[in-house]
């Protein structure tokens, strides 16, 4: 923090202002055995969903809704053909750490504790029973640190056997054993008898508009007397056809015959799009 004064005053005070638990590694807690600092990963969400997105809000959530229904049994079915015990990233990771482990030298004391010393003379304290070292990083992200995989070691033991099962295989797969049920088209939807919802009021604000990319449902639209869709029947009966041909899996996906052409074919793009990407998916894993 001296140093971040030093070099810039206004971010030494917008910190100073925020609780450390909220930005510093240092001070995070051991529980949830993460230590991301980063938002990754709702910016990986967000690219997944970014043909989505420009939909109306109902294809929108019907099309994320088939993206995670496809994505979790697809890494499921990836993860029981991969043959290790650890996790693919998770066992890089690991597997660099041991190289770095060459660095350190081990005092052991006769039981669980070790002193993990440098090249420099500096010297971290790891626990192999409590699964700690002084250095923390162990603690955080449940993942044995170069100090401790140098005690791991010296004990002839395999530093895998001390990840945290939140990183094991059948821990994944539990996860993914959850599927998402089925559900029927919009055709088959019970009418609410609730009154429909209605946008919030919009205030103007000073400067440029944004443009808004989000198509409309055909009652969103405000038709000033005009039909919204006029040949929108057979359009949508050459996307179906267009589907068929394409895969088994896009003639499951049913186009409202009251939905204009334009986001029938814009839907199929997207979901087309991403089932073409988890034929990638598959070279993440080594069979
Ligand atoms: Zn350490």
């Amino acid at each position: 923090m001296r140093e971040l004064r030093d070099r810039d005053k206004a971010a030494f005070s917008w910190l100073a202002k925020r609780l450390a638990a909220n930005w510093s590694r240092s001070y995070f807690g051991t529980q949830s055995k993460c230590d991301v600092l980063l938002n990754n990963m709702c910016e990986c969400f967000n690219a997944v969903i970014l043909g989505a997105r420009g939909l109306p809000i109902l294809d929108m959530l019907e099309t994320v809704r088939l993206i995670l229904m496809k994505r979790i049994h697809v890494w499921r079915d990836q993860m029981k053909k991969y043959s290790r015990e650890i996790c693919l990233a998770i066992q890089k990771f690991l597997e660099n750490l041991m190289k770095k482990s060459n660095d350190f030298i081990v005092h052991w004391n006769g039981d669980a504790k070790f002193e993990a010393e440098d090249s420099y003379g500096d010297r971290l304290n790891v626990n192999l029973r409590m699964r700690t070292c002084s250095c923390r990083r162990w603690q955080l992200n449940g993942i044995p640190c170069a100090h401790a995989i140098a005690a791991i070691f010296y004990m002839g033991e395999e530093p895998e056997a001390y990840v945290d099962e939140c990183y094991h295989k059948e821990t994944y797969l539990r996860i993914y054993s959850h599927l998402m049920t089925t559900l029927d088209g919009s055709n088959s939807w019970p009418d609410s008898e609730m009154p429909p919802m209605l946008p919030l009021e919009h205030e103007k604000l000073p400067g440029r508009l944004k443009k808004n990319n989000r198509r409309k449902q055909p009652d969103e639209i405000n038709l000033g007397g005009k039909k919204v869709v006029d040949t929108a029947k057979g359009t949508q009966q050459s996307v179906a056809k267009l589907a068929s041909e394409r895969t088994v899996e896009l003639t499951a996906i049913a186009i409202n015959e009251s939905e204009p052409a334009t986001h029938a074919r814009k839907k199929l793009e997207v979901r087309r799009n991403w089932m073409a990407s988890q034929s990638s998916v598959a070279s993440c894993y080594p069979k």
